[in-house]
């Protein structure tokens, strides 16, 4: 009887706990997770900065030391040094991440369109082998209500204010609010479960418009006389979100059950600062914005190694559902790295990756042909020869060695070049996509996230 009265108040208490500490936006159970056993998989941590070029990340060989705490992760894991994105822009990476569906797959091919309903995900079957769930976003382009991704998790926590104290509201979120509430949940879930858990961290820094963060000019080599460049603050930016993940991997290791998890870090795509001709992503598909940090750390189970071979955040879900043991009869479109990791199988250098690129945002009440009229361009990456096609307005066709102008200055092809058939298949390809999308509900924004996308910088 006493057992059972203690079990009953753990219960409540858990109950109470995750009303008041994780006050999660939504918190819907995902069919079958309540039903199945707990999992004996390992805790998962997804770490995504947003707009990190690959090139300002130190251990990637920038000059500045922005990311030591970030290094340190890199080093002790494994890197990889051509991981791309499908597409460079907020929602529809990160979507693409979560299902490792391209984008004109999961339907979000713009900041404003959601995701098709009831796909499968990392999350979501994570959840069905016993998992708890949850994820943290600081970027408005990833509430639930403009990009769909909130039905994947069990508490899906947007974090875009400061948390009230003494009746004052102090500004926008920054990394440190965002660590601050994952730590607490990951608390309140260790002192209450013993599932494993998965949680997703997405730190907005160092997004547009490049706030910047005066204590690290000293240590970065920033002159602070005068205008302060944007590239300038970028790199601030950086050193300031790496300071909160470092703080964030420290205290996990003082939680009251100490916690190794596996940890992912990656960002959603990069940014262009002036690099042909623009500043910002998603317009274009050169690497500025779409090659990226991409690495896994897992103490004693995946020795440090950097890895060469390309890579995709398409790979991200069906890598970590390998590490966890979890075998899926689904038709993921990125690539399992866990044999790679664990020594059993040979690095596949001769990869392909894909990608597309479409216009930043929808304006207000889209058209459901949104998704058709956003298209801007696709491109195709083979034995590190990149051909992207530009779509609007058929202009457009360039063709580069990596290896030889990894800026992309000087094209190969020529005044009457034409697509490759492979690259014409894949365009095929997205816009059967887009089409079969019209079927979705067009988007509505309200004028709150209209206004937070233009300062975005994704609405003209
Ligand atoms: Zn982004």
């Amino acid at each position: 009887m006493i057992h059972r009265q203690a079990r009953l108040l753990r219960v409540l208490l858990t109950w109470i706990g995750c009303f008041i500490i994780s006050q999660p936006l939504l918190s819907q159970p995902i069919e079958g997770a309540a039903m199945s056993k707990p999992s004996a998989g390992p805790n998962i941590v997804l770490v995504t900065v947003d707009t990190l070029r690959v090139d300002r990340v130190s251990a990637y060989g920038y000059e500045r030391s922005t990311t030591p705490n970030v290094d340190a992760l890199l080093n002790a894991g494994a890197r990889f040094s051509q991981a791309r994105v499908p597409e460079p822009l907020t929602a529809p990476a990160m979507g693409s991440m979560l299902t490792s569906l391209h984008p004109h797959e999961h339907g979000a091919t713009r900041n404003g369109l959601r995701m098709r309903p009831g796909l499968d995900s990392l999350p979501s079957i994570l959840a069905s082998h016993g998992y708890k769930t949850a994820a943290f976003v600081g970027n408005w382009t990833l509430k639930d209500q403009i990009s769909g991704i909130g039905e994947h998790f069990m508490d899906y926590v947007e974090v875009f204010s400061r948390k009230r104290w003494f009746g004052l509201w102090f500004g926008e979120a920054t990394a440190e609010d965002l660590t601050q509430e994952a730590f607490e949940w990951i608390e309140n879930h260790l002192e209450t479960s013993r599932r494993p858990f998965l949680i997703w961290i997405h730190f907005v820094e160092p997004h547009a418009p490049y706030r910047f963060h005066q204590e690290f000019a000293s240590d970065l080599g920033i002159r602070t006389s005068g205008n302060v460049s944007a590239s300038d603050r970028y790199d601030t930016e950086i050193a300031f979100v790496d300071k909160a993940i470092g703080h964030f991997v420290d205290r996990m290791k003082t939680t009251s059950r100490s916690i190794d998890p596996l940890i992912v870090f990656a960002a959603d795509h990069g940014e262009s600062l002036g690099e042909h001709g623009y500043w910002g992503h998603g317009r274009h598909l050169f690497d500025a914005t779409l090659h990226v940090p991409l690495g896994l750390t897992w103490h004693g189970k995946v020795n440090p190694q950097v890895i060469d071979a390309p890579a995709s955040i398409l790979d991200i879900s069906p890598t970590l559902l390998g590490l966890a043991g979890v075998e899926v009869a689904l038709d993921l479109q990125g690539f399992d790295w866990s044999g790679v990791l664990q020594g059993a199988s040979e690095i596949p250098n001769d990869r392909i990756t894909l990608h597309q690129a479409h216009k930043g945002a929808v304006q207000g009440r889209g058209n459901t042909n949104a998704r058709r009229q956003g298209l801007l361009e696709v491109g195709r990456i083979e034995n590190q020869k990149k051909e992207i096609l530009r779509v609007k307005n058929g202009q457009g066709h360039w063709l580069f060695d990596l290896l030889k102008d990894p800026e992309e200055i000087e094209s190969l092809t020529g005044k009457e070049s034409k697509p490759s058939a492979e690259l014409v298949t894949w365009l095929e390809l997205v816009k059967q996509g887009l089409a079969a999308s019209d079927e979705l509900p067009p988007p509505v924004l309200d004028e709150e996230s209209l206004d937070r996308l233009r300062a975005l910088g994704y609405i003209d």
